[in-house]
């Protein structure tokens, strides 16, 4: 390379990998492997050792990687977050070894623990108390996430009694576990929204959240490793874990002190085949040296400490063939490509289908058929193509170009403005919504239908008997039709129309939700149920209203309105009221506790230590007080949470409306 090539090289490295951290930390999404991206910045470094006067000031290498987020408070960390030291290799670790062994002598030990794949946390307590949570951002500056980091019921907010220093910090890794992993993200995948890529992503997302109570619903995780004290109160770091387990932290017990360096690699190689058995991701090993006295010794270099390196295992990927792409329409309408592969032996399980997510991401890999295709699993659950080798493509190979029309009904496809998914705007026609709406409809979720199983839905849809979700409920008066359907006996008809007339009896929330509206999910339905009472003041709810509701945004609001501006649907509606069905939400029986709130109207916003909203407004009718909908003059008092929409703060201060805690108001029942 010419050094005008060597410099271009190592301005175009810099560029792209900003980009991929960028991706990585701030949109936690990441668009290449791990593997890729520390190939790319192990050349880079090379480069940059052969050439420093071509290093940029904003060179990967000199940052630890994060950036910061305008929407929390940022927080300046008291010991710098910094980043491991990185290997794939065994050599590289048999180096650091002899390193190691160079500077301080043969007389050491490893502590050896899972690396785990989430996003890194600090946490700061004072007098037994947790104070602060800050992610790592770009390792000098963090988020304050507290509000966040305190629904996490694995954190605790109040240590055991103990020997601990009235302030210290101690560092851990949230993550999700795979299981909660799965059924969150088919839940997003049923309303319609995005689903994250892998466990990290999702957790990284959850923790950067707006809402505090959203945090609450999703599980998350925390394992401790390392603390951080003013004065030293351990000799070793193995020491100072036991110890912490004692405070009341959650600390891995696979963690292991290993006396050299081979040991080290057993644990590695032990876990290498062992890491698909744990219910969590990792994605390497941590090794570092035990005594604190020795780690002092060793020392700093700009990015990581000496003392300390992670081996990562490589996410398994296996070259295959594309045999032919597929698409697949959702109940929603959205047609999702999927590739057929030559099956392959992938992470202990046979691999014949990829995910290709959208359009663009054919468009990205400019995927031929036949070709030659790198697929990985690492953290995804479904495996992904991430490349292709297009040295091996055949000459005249066939580009795969994403359809205009749908597979199923031929219609043309639409994209909404800043989606990527394509849909088939055909509701009524397109077979495969159709049946997939109903099974939505009598799913175990929705409206949990017992005797009505996916399988007779389509069935009963092919035989011409149903077409909308009302015709379920007229189809008693079809039971000769009934009785001529292959393998449907008269046991089976009937178990099936008790089932549909048990049905009736099921709340106005799971119906909403059962209605399939797109973005309606169980908790936006409940939410609305209860906020509206019955489906006529929800059909007539304009924009305003329907915002006002806690947890409803815009495109939840307009999802809605387009719904029932459909003469179509009011009159599903219509036929399903007629039916019995419910469509009111049932009030509670409320006995008075006092009416010392009586005449008196709230509003409740923001998240709250010890108590959620409902809790507060059931305390706040159990005392003759009234809930209102949205912030206006009539209101008297505004409970104000943590967290609360700045909009609605700002309106309520407008008013000249009394904004008080939930302290406050336990005063005023007193
Ligand atoms: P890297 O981001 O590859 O430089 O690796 C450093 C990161 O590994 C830290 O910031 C932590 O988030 C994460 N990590 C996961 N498990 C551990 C562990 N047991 N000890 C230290 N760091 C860990
Ligand atoms: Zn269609």
């Amino acid at each position: 390379m010419s050094l005008l090539d060597v410099k271009e090289r190592m301005d175009a490295l810099v560029k792209e990998l900003n980009q991929h951290n960028y991706n990585y930390y701030v949109l936690a999404q990441p668009t290449i492997s791990d593997f890729e991206f520390d190939q790319k910045l192990k050349e880079l470094t090379e480069l940059e050792k052969q050439h420093p006067e071509y290093q940029s000031a904003d060179s990967p290498t000199l940052k630890v990687g994060g950036e910061i987020t305008k929407e929390f408070k940022t927080v300046q960390h008291r010991w710098p977050m910094l980043s491991l030291g990185n290997t794939y290799s065994e050599q590289d670790l048999r180096d650091f070894d002899e390193r190691i062994r160079k500077a301080i002598g043969n007389d050491f030990e490893y502590v050896c623990e899972l690396k785990f794949d989430g996003l890194s946390m600090s946490l700061t307590y004072k007098d037994g108390l947790l104070d602060r949570a800050v992610t790592r951002g770009d390792g000098t500056k963090g988020d304050d996430v507290t509000t966040n980091i305190k629904t996490i019921k694995r954190i605790p907010k109040k240590l055991n009694a103990g020997d601990y220093p009235n302030e210290f910090e101690i560092r851990g890794e949230v993550f999700m576990h795979r299981a909660a992993f799965e059924r969150l993200n088919s839940e997003r995948i049923q309303k319609g929204e995005v689903p994250y890529a892998n466990p990290r992503n999702f957790a990284a997302g959850t923790v950067k959240l707006q809402d505090s109570s959203e945090v609450a619903r999703r599980p998350l995780d925390c394992f401790l490793y390392f603390l951080y004290t003013e004065k030293p109160l351990f000799k070793t770091h193995w020491e100072s874990l036991e110890a912490v387990k004692n405070w009341g932290f959650h600390v891995c017990e696979h963690n292991r002190l290993c006396k050299n360096i081979d040991e080290a690699i057993d644990f590695i190689h032990y876990w290498g085949e062992n890491r698909f058995n744990l219910s969590y991701d990792i994605d390497g090993i941590v090794l570092k040296v035990n005594s604190y006295a020795q780690q002092h010794e060793l020392g700093f270099t700009a990015k990581s400490p000496r003392w300390a390196i992670s081996y990562k295992y490589k996410a398994e990927e296996v070259e295959t063939t594309l045999e032919s792409v597929s698409y697949q329409v959702g109940r929603t309408g959205a047609v999702t490509p999927v590739a057929n592969l030559k099956p392959v032996l992938l992470a202990g399980t046979t691999v014949k289908r990829a995910t290709l997510h959208n359009a663009n991401e054919i468009q990205r890999l400019d995927l031929h058929l036949g070709d030659t295709v790198f697929v990985e699993k690492g953290g995804e659950i479904i495996p992904k193509i991430i490349s292709v080798n297009t040295l091996k493509r055949k000459p005249g190979a066939e580009k795969v170009i994403y359809p205009d029309t749908c597979p199923e009904c031929g219609s043309n496809l639409v994209r909404k403005e800043g989606e990527a998914a394509h849909y088939c705007p055909n509701d009524e026609g397109c077979p495969t919504q159709i049946v997939g709406k109903i099974q939505h409809f009598i799913g175990r979720r929705a409206m949990n239908i017992e005797g009505l199983g996916d399988e007779t839905v389509e069935a009963l849809y092919r035989k011409g008997l149903i077409e909308h979700i009302s015709d379920l409920y007229i189809l008693r008066e079809k039971t000769a039709e009934l009785k001529q359907m292959e393998r449907f006996g008269e046991k089976s008809i009937n178990n099936m129309l008790e089932g549909i007339e048990r049905s009736k009896q099921m709340p106005f929330e799971k119906v909403l939700f059962g209605l399939g509206i797109r973005y309606v999910g169980e908790t936006v339905a409940r939410k609305i149920a209860t906020h509206f009472k019955n489906i006529d003041s929800l059909i007539s709810a304009s924009y305003e209203e329907l915002t006002s509701v806690d947890e409803i945004g815009g495109r939840i609001a307009e999802s809605l309105i387009e719904y029932f501006a459909e003469p179509r649907h009011i009159e599903q509606i219509e036929k399903l009221k007629t039916s019995g069905l419910q469509f009111v939400t049932e009030e509670k029986e409320v006995s008075l506790a006092s009416d010392k709130l009586s005449g008196k109207t709230f509003i409740i916003s923001g998240v709250f230590e010890q108590f959620s909203r409902e809790e507060l407004a059931e305390l706040i009718q159990s005392n003759g007080g009234k809930i209102l909908s949205s912030i206006s003059g009539k209101l008297n008092y505004l409970v104000a949470g943590d967290n609360m929409g700045p909009s609605k703060l700002e309106k309520a201060k407008k008013l000249n409306i009394p904004i008080i805690s939930d302290a406050d108001l336990l005063k005023m029942i007193e």
